[in-house]
């Protein structure tokens, strides 16, 4: 089977675009709760709640996640609000656990997405899940690398794929954390059009006030989805505050976006 072949049935039980949202981190059970209950409240229309618990962090001896204590908290989301979780798995350890603890679809990160090594174990912990595994593009700006951990996933009988683009690094100095290079994205979405593609603007802005252009001009380009990291009180997040919105920020953000058509 190629990637061609697959179908994307799995994102057709939700609204599109669909909308995953929730903190870069899971900090304690307060947060995740507050969070869970906030974007509720706000109306945001958010089927998935995201919480990185295994954080993959660029420098040591900072913050690196609260580890499987966080899966409690994303099934207390799951249990009390209704919404669908997830979340990133970075080596075969965590899909048992993430697989065990029934969260519903996970992710693997960019600088997971470079090491074949690491996806090919995760893709095997992962075989015949029929759960959506969602792919980051790598780190840098590689097309093929990217393609070739679908494949990897594909190879294990995973076929509820789709694909995050969560911007490229780069050593110049941009207005961006991580620049889009929409090119890269476009060219993987005309290849694979039967893919599910998501847009990250917050890893690619980096900061609040660029999450808005990013995402419409995802939706502009036919994404099907968005991953946005939102927070009860950014400011004092543990990871990636000054791109974490809150909830009603999210809701009023997403209000004012123009959705087209889906035609998928
Ligand atoms: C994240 O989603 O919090 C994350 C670590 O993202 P990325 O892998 O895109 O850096
Ligand atoms: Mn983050």
């Amino acid at each position: 089977m190629d990637l061609k072949d697959l179908d994307n049935s799995w994102i057709k039980e939700f609204p599109t675009p669909l909308i995953i949202a929730g903190p870069c981190s899971a900090e304690s059970e307060a947060q995740m709760l507050e969070t869970a209950q906030r974007l509720k409240e706000s109306g945001a229309e958010v089927p998935i709640f995201r919480a990185g618990i295994w954080k993959p962090r660029t420098k040591p001896f900072g913050f690196e996640g609260v580890g499987v204590i966080g899966l409690n908290w994303l099934k207390k989301v799951k249990d009390e609000f209704g919404f669908k979780t997830a979340t990133e798995v970075a080596n075969a350890h965590h899909v048992y656990a993430a697989l065990e603890a029934d969260v519903d679809i996970l992710w693997i990160g960019a600088r997971s997405t470079v090491n074949p090594f690491t996806v090919q174990e995760i893709a095997v912990a992962l075989k015949g899940t029929n759960k959506p595994v969602l792919v980051k593009n790598p780190v840098n700006p590689d097309l093929a690398l990217w393609i070739g951990a679908l494949e990897r996933l594909l190879g294990q009988d995973v076929k509820n794929l789709g694909v995050i683009h969560r911007g490229f690094s780069s050593y110049q100095k941009t207005k961006y954390r991580n620049v889009p290079n929409w090119q890269i994205a476009l060219d993987f979405k005309n290849q694979y059009p039967n893919i599910p593609m998501f847009v990250d603007p917050s890893h690619i802005c980096g900061r609040r006030d660029l999450l808005k252009d990013i995402t419409q001009e995802a939706f502009n380009v036919g994404y099907e989805g968005a991953m946005i990291e939102s927070h009860p009180n950014p400011d004092a997040a543990w990871s990636d505050a000054s791109q974490q919105i809150t909830p009603e920020v999210l809701a009023d953000m997403l209000g004012s976006l123009q959705i087209r058509n889906s035609d998928i």
